[in-house]
């Protein structure tokens, strides 16, 4: 394989795998419109691609907090049975369609109880509907793997209702825990009690940290409550002066931290300028295990394809590239080693191979 430029038709072939992607941030817009005429819940329109164009639009403010606020019409057809089952397939089906062979969807059960579900129902049943979206995707010949992780959020004292609930679903999809929600004001080590159970049952943790604060909110992540990745992790360069490394960016380097990086939706929240200038090309190009990711594909208007369609025109990235942060995604799944091994040498590199044989390079 050379270092080739690519065009959309054959990035939305190659195989992708997002580690950070929101169930309640990726609806279609369509369903979003039926379910909430089900629910009796008034939208700022009924019209599917106007919604789409609300949802773009009041998510662009370059404000995380009223980026957050964009949630509150999607949860609100998150709430029954019918719904969940609902959104998580039609979750796993746009990803097979989007080409993703491995997926981590997170989500936080909490926001969820407003129609009368328990939380365990409401892991049971988002966990259904993700396995008949996984059926009917691989019976098309599309198959995808998608892992579970269960947020927390972190302005409520609940998280650690929620560690144990990702405890108890360890082995019923569950594969990991976040904690997500308005950064500033609301450090990761306030939920400490939560990551040290986790840590203490060996379950998997990621946390949302330097998308709208700091070096401190990456440190805290990392060296207290002791994350396997950080969500974002935009800030980091703030550590790095002229290509060299301070400590805790040569932590992340040398530990082979996965960075969970989503370039529109930081342009969204004001934590980059530019996909040009957006920190995922220098942090790659120094040799951190970056990854990339949509955020939320409904919120930030885009898909996986989208993404690394915008890095290869406007941050002149080469299907290497595509295929450098598609085996870190995998090799930093929250899933056991020999399916992460399996994944990456049976269907990633193949992938690549096969969707760059069957079309003309330029
Ligand atoms: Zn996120």
């Amino acid at each position: 394989m050379t270092a080739t430029r690519v065009d959309a038709d054959v990035i939305r072939r190659l195989p992708k795998a997002v580690l950070h992607d929101h169930l309640d941030g990726g609806l279609r817009p369509a369903t979003v419109v039926e379910l909430a005429a089900a629910v009796g819940h008034a939208l700022p329109t009924t019209d599917p691609d106007e919604l789409a164009a609300w949802y773009f639009e009041a998510a662009n403010s370059g404000d995380l907090v009223r980026y957050i606020a964009t949630f509150e019409h999607t949860l609100a057809v998150m709430q029954t049975r019918e719904g969940l089952l609902r959104t998580a397939e039609e979750y796993v089906l746009d990803l097979a369609a989007d080409g993703v062979v491995y997926g981590e969807v997170r989500y936080a059960p909490e926001l969820m109880l407003n129609g009368g579900l328990t939380l365990a129902e409401v892991v049971e049943t988002v966990q259904e509907g993700l396995g008949a979206g996984m059926a009917k995707a691989a019976a098309a010949g599309t198959p995808v793997r998608v892992g579970t992780l269960l947020c927390g959020m972190r302005m409520f004292d609940s998280t650690r209702e929620t560690a144990d609930l990702a405890v108890a679903f360890r082995d019923a999809g569950v594969v990991g825990f976040d904690i997500a929600g308005a950064e500033d004001g609301f450090p990761p080590a306030d939920h400490l009690d939560a990551f040290e159970h986790l840590r203490r049952e060996s379950v998997p943790f990621t946390i949302h940290a330097g998308e709208a604060h700091g070096l401190p909110s990456v440190h805290q992540a990392l060296q207290v409550c002791g994350a396997q990745r950080i969500g974002h992790g935009v800030r980091i360069t703030d550590d790095i002066v002229d290509g060299k490394l301070g400590r805790l960016a040569g932590w992340v380097r040398d530990r082979r931290v996965a960075l969970e990086m989503c370039p529109t939706s930081n342009l969204q929240t004001g934590a980059a300028t530019s996909i040009a200038e957006h920190p995922i090309t220098e942090l790659k190009d120094l040799g951190f295990r970056v990854t990339l990711n949509t955020d939320n594909r409904l919120v930030s208007g885009t898909t996986m394809t989208r993404e690394m369609s915008l890095l290869v025109e406007q941050a002149g990235w080469t299907t290497e590239d595509l295929r450098t942060v598609t085996v870190n995604a995998v090799k930093s799944a929250f899933i056991p080693f020999g399916e992460r091994r399996a994944l990456i040498e049976d269907v990633v590199l193949p992938g690549y191979e096969a969707a760059l044989c069957s079309s003309p390079r330029t």
